[in-house]
């Protein structure tokens, strides 16, 4: 089954939570930083919070986030597997 890759440039983030808005089942605000990142149950890499794979049904989820982001540095892909 397809899944979404899903990556944030986090250096650019400004913190508005639109993201966190309409995907909060994918995005959330990091306690540390104040800046969107990966819920832990879809990263990747654990320690990397700006890459995350998540079921397909998420597309949408994931899609409006990233047309809304007012920096557009939220990034996804269909991947296979
Ligand atoms: S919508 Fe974009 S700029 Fe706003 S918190 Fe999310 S990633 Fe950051």
């Amino acid at each position: 089954m397809a899944k979404i890759k899903v990556w944030i440039d986090r250096d650019q983030c400004i913190s508005d939570m639109v993201c966190v808005s309409l995907c909060g089942d994918v995005f959330e605000i990091s306690e540390e930083d104040g800046k969107s990142q990966i819920v832990e149950k879809y990263r990747i890499d654990p320690n990397n919070v700006a890459e995350g794979l998540v079921p397909e049904d998420l597309e949408d989820c994931v899609a409006s986030a990233a047309e809304s982001c007012p920096t557009s540095i939220i990034h996804y892909e269909k991947v296979e597997g």
